[in-house]
């Protein structure tokens, strides 16, 4: 049974694959510039025999192909970048470069797609269909490895069929996985804006055009795009962090200064919703004597897991690991660039539970004490393995 010699295969490798990701851990590099990285991931596909080609500078791809006839293919993505944020561990493997960090576990990502591949490598000959993997960097950066790769053509020469892609989650304890069909996480943009006045004594506005008060109304009246324009059965977030109006208690300055984001899951509303908002400031800031530049720089798209690829991705994770192992998602309206290969190709981007919480390993991605509980690779490995050649029709 291929269950049971992935199941066997995955234990045999689990030490090299925690090795693995210890190195990629103590020696993160920031996205666009994962030259170490690819150079140890193109060493590793060297040692499996497998031939790579470079593509977006730093990614890799490589084909793994069962020694059965079909004409298959399924591919698997892991992304390989690391964070601006200094590691608070205390642990053997702490990142080596100050001030950068596998934050979000993309360490673990990358090297479980190497351990899938040397578990894929090892059953060529029990499997039909082509594994494409895919090494990609800069998730984590405009305008996201993704789209570069799939610009170069990444799904193309073979074309899959399908795309998995799965990331750690520090809410799931290791030893389970989660899955979401359809819209799953956010498309991302961000706003930058400067509202215009004319600054003077605050004792003497009949003098001043007071951009703080014309920013106060653009805050709230922005918030109707999304609470009276936005379907309710469609979720829209827009929120401002950053409001700088540099005057002083006795002085209106010249200009606010503002950032924000706005996230959605449709893509006609995403682009009405950036319309809708320029128009919006603009107008109130024109009507009260101001004006306003509004800029959106638009980032990642939706991520929607493709309904039956989904679903059937999912009852064989449940043959893999036990109906008790496999979770269901919620929406999350943060964002990630495995949207790209979601809007123009079958995808399933799942997450690989790495909580423990007796350890202590809970803190969230993206911050300095995220960790992940390294038991998570005695599935991990062998559920992508699974889920590829079950795809492939084995
Ligand atoms: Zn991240
Ligand atoms: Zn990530």
């Amino acid at each position: 049974m291929i269950k049971e010699k992935i199941q066997q295969l995955s234990a045999n490798i689990f030490n090299e694959v925690v090795a693995n990701r210890r190195h990629i851990h103590a020696h993160p590099e920031l996205s666009f510039h994962e030259l170490e990285t690819s150079v140890f991931v193109a060493n590793k596909l060297e040692e499996l025999g497998l031939e790579y080609h470079k593509m977006a500078d730093t990614g890799l791809v490589a084909l793994i192909k069962g020694d059965k006839p079909s004409d298959r293919v399924v591919a698997l993505r892991a992304d390989m970048d690391a964070l601006p944020i200094t590691e608070a561990n205390d642990v053997p493997y702490k990142s080596q470069n100050n001030g950068v960090m596998h934050a979000c576990g993309h360490d673990a990502h990358t090297s479980s797609l190497l351990g899938t591949a040397k578990i894929l490598t090892e059953l060529k000959s029990e499997f039909a269909g082509t594994v494409k993997l895919i090494f990609q960097p800069a998730e984590e950066k405009l305008p996201g490895g993704a789209s570069l790769m799939i610009k170069q053509g990444v799904l193309e020469n073979p074309k899959p069929q399908a795309v998995l892609g799965q990331h750690v989650m520090p809410f799931i304890d290791a030893g389970k996985v989660g899955f979401r069909a359809g819209k799953y996480m956010a498309s991302t943009d961000e706003i930058y804006v400067t509202v215009k006045g004319k600054g003077g004594h605050g004792a003497q506005p009949q003098q001043n055009v007071d951009p703080v008060i014309i920013t106060a109304h653009i805050l709230t009246a922005l918030q109707q795009v999304v609470s009276r324009f936005a379907d309710p059965k469609s979720p829209s977030v827009l929120s401002f962090g950053k409001v700088i109006a540099n005057g002083a208690t006795n002085v209106i300055p010249n200009e606010v200064y503002l950032e924000g984001t706005f996230r959605t899951m449709d893509e006609k509303w995403r682009t009405d919703a950036h319309i809708r908002m320029k128009k919006m400031a603009e107008g109130i800031a024109e009507s009260m004597g101001g004006s306003c530049e509004f800029n959106i720089m638009k980032g990642y798209p939706f991520l929607i897991n493709e309904e039956k690829l989904t679903e059937a991705t999912r009852s064989h994770a449940e043959d893999y690991l036990g109906k008790e192992n496999v979770l269901d998602l919620d929406i999350w309206m943060a964002a990630e660039d495995f949207a790209y290969y979601s809007q123009v190709a079958n995808s399933c981007f799942y997450r690989l539970g790495t909580r423990n919480e007796s350890r202590g390993i809970t803190s969230s991605v993206h911050t300095p004490t995220f960790d992940i509980e390294e038991d998570a690779f005695k599935i991990s490995t062998g559920l992508m393995a699974y889920l590829a050649v079950k795809q492939l029709g084995n």
